[in-house]
């Protein structure tokens, strides 16, 4: 079916799923992060980007939180830029795991593959391949350029959040020696996983974020700043592993009841892709046992469900101005 969506549609449905999810309550901080324990978790913003550039915020949408696991997806990309997809599947994989975001057991079940780059196994193989090899300054510049291309916009490291991550990842140490046991570090273990703690310390404003989803929506060019950022046919690669493995074990009853693939972080931001009409991004800190935002993820549904569209419903959509 043609659906058409106008803007003011589209501002109101933001608008009105912020009223009804800001005072929600449920879940809690990530508190294996010190840092994290401590934010604010009455913050709360919504941000949308549309494919032709126009953006909606609502809330806290300028406030920067810890990216944390959105990263994955920002240097997911980046990889498959520098080596193709084709590189990324044998290498890294594009299976869910259907366990949580830090297991090790995944690993050992999957020994010959890190299953996806959208779980901390994944992501710390992914920094591993980022050229310049056994350089971990211009491999940082390469993340963090990157990041800025996407988002429309610089964005530093939380130093806070980086020492305190880095003196807690023992789990994540784990992983990086494991992949290595198994032959699926490309670099040097400990420099892969210094690099991956970083971006996950990358501090992020939902305007960014959304902006990062836009350009994903939109084909790898950035409907912002209109610069091309990707090759358009590695778009529907990123989307699937988002739709894939987003919400980890949770991701079927994501896609379920959202219709739409999105990829949290324990940061609690969530980025959500519609393909070729928008990208969103909520933040809310609270998070649910499986790591997602409790509020984020009220948020993009109720946009979807006022807007009446999700990706696999078989509308073609227009959006128009008004
Ligand atoms: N830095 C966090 C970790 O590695 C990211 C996890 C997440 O956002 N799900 O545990």
């Amino acid at each position: 079916m043609d659906k058409t969506l106008t803007h003011s549609q589209i501002r109101h449905a933001v608008q009105d799923a912020y009223d009804e999810c800001k005072n929600m309550t449920g879940g809690k901080n990530a508190d294996y992060i010190p840092f994290l324990a401590n934010i604010d978790p009455d913050l709360f913003g919504i941000s949308v980007v549309l494919t032709d550039g126009t953006t909606f915020d609502v809330g806290d949408t300028g406030y920067k939180f810890g990216i944390e696991s959105v990263s994955k997806v920002l240097t997911a990309i980046l990889v498959m830029k520098q080596f193709g997809a084709e590189a990324v599947l044998k290498q890294i994989g594009a299976d869910a795991t259907g366990l949580p975001f830090n297991s090790i057991f995944a690993i050992l079940l999957e020994n010959d593959h890190p299953s996806t780059p959208l779980v901390n196994a994944g992501a710390i193989a992914a920094c591993s391949m980022v050229e310049p090899k056994g350089d971990s300054w211009g491999k940082w510049e390469a993340i963090i350029n990157n990041i800025a291309d996407l988002c429309g916009s610089e964005a530093q490291v939380l130093d806070e959040l980086y020492r305190s991550e880095t003196e807690t990842n023992f789990n994540n140490r784990a992983i990086a020696w494991l992949l290595k046991n198994y032959n699926r570090i490309y670099d040097d273990a400990d420099m892969s996983l210094d690099l991956y703690t970083r971006q996950c310390s990358v501090g992020i404003t939902a305007s960014q974020l959304a902006i990062c989803a836009g350009t994903i929506a939109n084909g790898g060019i950035n409907p912002v700043t209109k610069v091309n950022v990707f090759d358009r046919k590695l778009a529907s690669k990123i989307t699937t592993l988002i739709a894939a493995v987003g919400f980890y074990q949770n991701t079927g009853d994501w896609m379920y009841t959202s219709g739409i693939p999105a990829k949290s972080g324990v940061g609690g931001g969530v980025l959500g892709v519609y393909p070729g009409v928008m990208g969103v991004a909520a933040f809310a800190p609270p998070l649910d046992e499986a790591g997602n935002s409790v509020k984020a993820q009220a948020a993009v549904k109720a946009i979807m469900k006022k807007l009446d569209i999700g990706v696999f419903n078989g509308d073609s959509i227009a959006v128009v101005a008004d």
